[in-house]
Formats: C-alpha cells, sequence, structure tokens
C-alpha cells in the first residue's frame, strides 16, 4: 500500500453540514454556513474583518484590486513561492520584484528587503513558508518606514505564531487558502483577511462583483449598484459548510499534524540532511515537513527510494525568478537569488496530514532513514550515511 504525499482529511460533522447546505435551499454565497465559517476564522487569527474566497489565489487578487496598483508599479515578494503569490499582481500590471529566501527557514530573507525598495514600490508580500513565520518585526519596520503596507499570504499558516501572535494578523491584509493540499481545506477555497479597516468597505464590494449586494442584504441600502471594478470571488455556501466542519476540528486536525511533524523531526536529527528550522519566538503550524538532500541528483534518488519502498515524497516550488514568466514579468532584486536557486532542486516534502497513522509515520521514517546515496555521491554524505543505522 503506498502512502500518498497528501490524503484529506474529513471532519466529523463535514458529510452532515454539507448535506445540511445541500438541502437547506441556499447554496450560493454568503449564507449561513459562511458566517459560521467566517466567524470560526475571525476567532483563529483575531482578524477584525474576514471575507471567504474562493481561493488564495482571489484572496491575493482582491488585494492587488485593493492597492490599486498600476502597470509598472512593483511589488517585493519572495521567489521561492507558490505562482499565484505573483500572478495576482501581475494581472494588474504591476512587476514582481523577487528576493532571495533565508537558508534556514526558507522565508523571504529580511537582510535583502531594503535594497529592493525603489519609489515604484507598492507592497511587500511575505509567504510563511510551511507555517514558520518570516522576521515580522524587522520586515514590519522596514515597510513602516518606507510607508508600504504589507501583505501575508498565509496560506500555510493558519494557526501558527510569531512571538504570540497569530500569522495573518500583521499585514494590512493577509490570506488564507484552503486548498485540498492545506491543513483545513474544503477543496478550493480561501479567505481574506483585513487588518486595515480602510479596506474593508471596498473588499466586500470587490468580491461581489463590484456591487454592493452585501449591504443590500444586511438592509443597509434599498437597491444594490455597480460601485467598483470587481468579480465573482464568494464561494458557494456548501463548500462553506465543510469548511465549517474542518475549521470546529482544527484542533484535532492540528494536534495530529504537529505529532506527526515532531515524530518526524526527532526520527531525523541525526541525519546530515538540512531540517525545517524554527526559529525561537515562533509557533508553526506543522503544515509540511521538508528536508534537504545535498545535491539535486540525491534528491531524485531520495524520490525513487522513498517510491520503492511506497512512500509518494514530492518535491516542491521552483524559482520564480527564473521561471519563464518570472523572466518576463518581473526583475529580480540586488543580489539575486542564489539561496532559493540553491535550495528548490534539494528539496523533499514528506507525507504530512491528519489522517496519517502512527504505522504509516514509522514506515516513511523507515523510509527516509535507509537511504543510501549512490557511488555519484559526495564521500563525506558516504561515511556519515555509514553511521546511520537502519
Ligand atoms: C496553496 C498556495 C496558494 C494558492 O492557494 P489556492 O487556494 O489554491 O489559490 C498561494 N500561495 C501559497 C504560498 C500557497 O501555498
Amino acid at each position: 500500500m503506498q502512502i500518498p504525499f497528501n490524503r484529506t482529511f474529513l471532519a466529523e460533522r463535514e458529510l452532515e453540514y454539507l448535506t445540511e447546505a445541500a438541502s437547506s435551499g441556499h447554496t450560493s454565497g454568503d449564507g449561513p454556513f459562511t458566517r459560521r465559517a467566517t466567524a470560526l476564522l475571525r476567532e483563529l487569527t483575531g482578524a477584525p474583518s474576514a471575507l471567504l474566497t474562493t481561493s488564495c489565489t482571489h484572496a491575493l487578487e482582491i488585494t492587488a484590486l485593493l492597492l490599486d496598483l498600476r502597470p509598472g508599479d512593483e511589488v517585493i515578494m519572495p521567489s521561492f513561492t507558490f505562482v499565484s503569490t505573483a500572478n495576482a499582481y501581475v494581472l494588474r500590471g504591476a512587476v514582481p520584484v523577487f528576493v532571495d529566501c533565508r537558508p534556514d527557514t526558507l522565508n523571504l530573507d529580511e537582510r535583502a528587503l531594503e535594497a529592493a525598495i525603489t519609489p515604484r514600490t507598492r507592497a511587500i508580500v511575505v509567504v510563511h513558508y510551511g507555517g514558520v513565520a518570516c522576521e515580522m518585526s524587522t520586515v514590519l519596520q522596514i515597510a513602516g518606514r518606507h510607508g508600504i503596507p504589507v501583505i501575508e499570504d498565509n496560506a500555510h499558516g493558519l494557526g501558527a505564531t510569531y512571538r504570540g501572535r497569530p500569522l495573518g494578523s500583521f499585514g494590512a491584509l493577509a490570506t488564507q487558502s484552503f486548498h485540498a493540499t492545506k491543513n483545513v481545506q474544503c477543496g478550493e477555497g480561501g479567505a481574506l483577511l483585513i487588518n486595515d479597516a480602510r479596506f474593508a468597505e471596498r473588499a466586500e464590494i470587490l468580491r461581489e462583483k463590484g456591487t454592493d449586494r452585501s449591504r443590500f442584504f444586511r438592509g443597509q441600502v434599498d437597491k444594490y449598484r455597480w460601485m467598483d471594478l470587481g468579480s465573482s470571488y464568494l464561494p458557494s455556501d456548501v463548500l462553506a459548510a465543510g469548511l465549517t466542519a474542518q475549521l470546529e476540528a482544527f484542533g484535532e486536525i492540528q494536534r495530529r499534524r504537529h505529532a506527526v511533524w515532531a515524530a518526524y523531526h526527532a526520527a531525523f536529527a541525526d541525519l546530515d540532511l538540512v531540517h525545517p528550522a524554527v526559529p525561537p519566538g515562533i509557533g508553526h503550524s506543522a503544515h509540511l515537513y521538508h528536508l534537504l538532500l545535498p545535491s539535486l541528483e540525491q534528491r531524485q534518488e531520495m524520490l525513487k527510494h522513498l517510491a520503492e519502498q511506497g512512500v509518494q515524497g514530492t518535491f516542491h516550488y521552483q524559482p520564480l525568478h527564473s521561471a519563464p514568466a518570472g523572466r518576463r514579468f518581473g526583475r529580480t532584486g540586488p543580489g539575486g537569488c542564489p539561496v532559493t536557486a540553491a535550495v528548490a532542486d534539494r528539496l523533499v516534502r514528506l507525507p504530512l496530514y491528519a489522517g496519517l497513522s502512527d504505522e504509516e509515520v514509522a514506515r516513511v521514517i523507515d523510509a527516509v532513514r535507509s537511504f543510501r546515496p549512490g557511488p555519484g555521491a559526495a564521500p563525506a554524505q558516504r561515511e556519515h550515511r555509514a553511521e546511520v543505522p537502519s
């Protein structure tokens, strides 16, 4: 039996809520389950206001609309992230400016941030890789000094903290993903967290096709009209029903994910591979567990070895700065992205989800520990490997 890279978790009341929503007559957006899921999300993140969206990609697109970006405006972001972080701004004609990542957390390197700022910089987007917080104190200091808004792409970081404060609460705006591969999921879904109240009213309009329909439904206006740009960014209440059940089970989901993460971390502590780093003061979200191999060749060998052992490992982000569209639409900040280029080819992610059994965790651990690099590998690595008990 193959252990897949991801398996979606079915929360205790998920099927019940899905049935309730589907039979309620209210299957369009902003129904009772949307209100419940939104309230749970606000509780978790401390966001003064939150809007469910059809994806994290769409929530990022709303941030680009809210910032009134114009062609040629610049948005600073890491090269080591998902394409949506960049595309959301490119769609508005903005230029992504790619900054390198830190070798330990693989988050945007705050030491390279200030040098990437120009008079055209309109936003700084951070991604908390694996749900391990960026160095937010430094990021916010630099952004504040230049009067540039910070946006958190918090797709990985639901429930994670930086110095005791939830991720998603630091930026003027933050985005969440409820894609099937994320800690909490409804297949496809997301949310926009609005921490800066100046954006709240307009965000609601942009999400509702550019109309004030939300105010109409609340009885605040007697008809709804076309007010602004916009699109259809609200999810069906059926999806919100599944999400409500997932958010209610968040404690359980996280306990199980953290147990798997901790088991991997302990089991691989003596391996001469680079493990995820969690700097002091940070509470991570157990979103993913990765290992860095010494070379691309060994990474490929590791993936093959895992597959032979019935474990589906996988790689992760390909650098955006050197991707075809990254070269076309973006530019690289001063100093380039050497760390991003060096880590992307060497990374392996292991299965990590709430439905993973203890026996499966043990099988993944055995599969990783029984890896022996081939004859082409660096001698130091082979010597070390020889000392590793299997
Ligand atoms: C998953 C992910 C997204 C996209 O999320 P969707 O909900 O699938 O649009 C964006 N950014 C990051 C960092 C992600 O991991």
